[in-house]
């Protein structure tokens, strides 16, 4: 049995040519799959009797169960876990924003980036998801969000659990994807995907022709001090990863966002806001400082908040574009990794 949830409408009139189906048949069902909440083929209720039988017979339709589902107290912010046939569970996250919904999405089981402060990372790398997993989690949402209140998915994030580049080709393919009409049809100047600098793969989307928004987790402004928080540093130098986000924003003409997790005197002083805004120094950025979410496995602390205030302050009197992400959903284990962990424990 195949599984056809995940595939392109070319992709999908191709593995139905053999049963004979007709062309607008397959766009029918791409539309039942990824606009209507299908998840059997019964459903599909302009289909004859007859084809949804044989496509039962022949294909599945690979959607995840909802294994957990989280609320924060203000109903703004959702997580699920979401659990895929083999057993894999993974993190998605709906956030109902001021200016619409967004969801922050997953592109692999876990991850083996080791970023000192994350908990995605902790138990390593399960697996990469496929296109067509890293698209169910938008899908599950947005036949949520339909049903519940009409709405629907607005913009998104790639910066649930993995690293996006790390899995390249099933990540664009899923970009692709969502952004078709028989999807979600979502603008690619409405999707961010966070990455912490794989350089090559950086060039490499800059040449795409998507013109998505890039975020570089930095964390720290020297080479030293990054290492120390992200080990990837060590492959992918700091001065390559700025080279390769001025070079994306160049091709791409997207303003760059640098995400700087603020971590209670590690890089929260004056030193580093010096060689931060040095760094910054003429390039088409800005920065978003987030205040970490401390995991408890880690012994890594957040920052007063007058230290936060004086840090954001520093930046933006020496005209560095700066702002403090709104925190969303800190009742309900908001930073990527911790419910899943806790799946893994339980
Ligand atoms: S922050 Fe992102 S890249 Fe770093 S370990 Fe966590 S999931 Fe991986």
């Amino acid at each position: 049995m195949t599984n056809i949830f995940g595939l392109t409408l070319a992709e999908l009139q191709e593995v139905l040519a053999p049963l004979k189906v007709q062309k607008f048949r397959a766009k029918q069902i791409a539309e039942w799959l990824y606009q209507r909440g299908a998840t059997d083929f019964s459903a599909m209720t302009n289909l004859s009797k007859a084809l949804r039988e044989q496509l039962a017979e022949n294909f599945t339709i690979g959607r995840p169960k909802i294994k957990a589902r989280l609320d924060s107290q203000d109903e703004k912010t959702t997580k699920f876990l979401l659990e895929f046939a083999d057993g894999t569970a993974i993190e998605t996250v709906l956030m109902r924003q001021p200016y619409g919904n967004s969801i922050c999405v997953s592109t692999q089981a876990g991850c083996n980036m080791g970023c000192a402060f994350c908990a995605s990372t902790l138990h390593g790398l399960a697996r990469d998801l496929t296109c067509g997993e890293i698209l169910a989690q938008a899908v599950t949402i947005n036949d949520m969000l339909r049903e519940e209140s009409g709405s629907k998915v607005d913009t998104m994030v790639i910066m649930g659990s993995g690293e996006p580049l790390m899995n390249y080709d099933e990540v664009v393919k899923f970009l692709r994807l969502i952004h078709e009409p028989y999807t979600l049809g979502l603008g690619y100047r409405n999707i961010t995907l966070s990455t912490s600098g794989i350089v090559p793969n950086m060039y490499k989307l800059a040449e795409e022709g998507m013109p998505i928004s890039l975020s570089v987790s930095l964390h720290a402004p020297n080479q030293e001090l990054r290492s120390e928080i992200m080990p990837i540093n060590r492959k992918y130098p700091l001065k390559d990863v700025v080279a390769a986000a001025k070079n994306y924003a160049d091709k791409t003409k997207r303003r760059v966002t640098y995400e700087y997790i603020l971590i209670d005197q590690l890089n929260d002083g004056e030193q580093q806001a010096k060689e931060l805004t040095a760094l910054m120094h003429g390039q088409l950025a800005s920065v978003n400082l987030i205040p970490i979410n401390p995991v408890v496995e880690r012994n890594l602390l957040r920052p007063s908040k007058a230290r936060i205030d004086w840090f954001e302050g520093y930046l933006a009197s020496h005209h560095v574009n700066v702002t403090v992400r709104r925190e969303m959903g800190t009742d309900i284990q908001a930073a990527c990794g911790q419910l899943r962990n806790k799946h893994l424990q339980d």
